[in-house]
Parts: structure tokens; sequence; C-alpha cells
């Protein structure tokens, strides 16, 4: 069979997030590494770029 490997690619940057396969959420490896990620599709960012905008300021 072929394994599909997924991973979270940071939106502002282009970081990749750590792999899952297809049985595995990439989404919940992403988060256990600190990543914040939008699981209805939207953006996704790797723990700098989440802290980066938790500062500043939000819409
Ligand atoms: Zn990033």
């Amino acid at each position: 069979m072929i394994e599909t490997i997924k991973r979270c690619v940071c939106d502002a940057c282009g970081a990749q997030g750590p792999e899952a396969l297809e049985s595995e959420s990439p989404e919940r490896l992403a988060e256990r590494e600190g990543w914040a990620v939008d699981r209805a599709g939207g953006e996704d960012y790797c723990p700098a770029c989440a802290a980066k905008r938790k500062t500043s300021a939000s819409a």
C-alpha cells in the first residue's frame, strides 16, 4: 500500500511541521509541538509565528 505523509506548513514562514502518516492527524501532531492549527482548513502557524501573532493585535 501507499502511505501518504502529511504535514502542516506554516502559512507565515513556510516552516514544515511534524510528519504524520495517513492514520495520524498532522494537525494533532503539530498542536502537540506548539503549532496554532486551524482545523477548519484555515491558516496554520508554526510555534514562532503563532507567538508573534499572539503578541500583535488580533483582528
Ligand atoms: Zn512560521
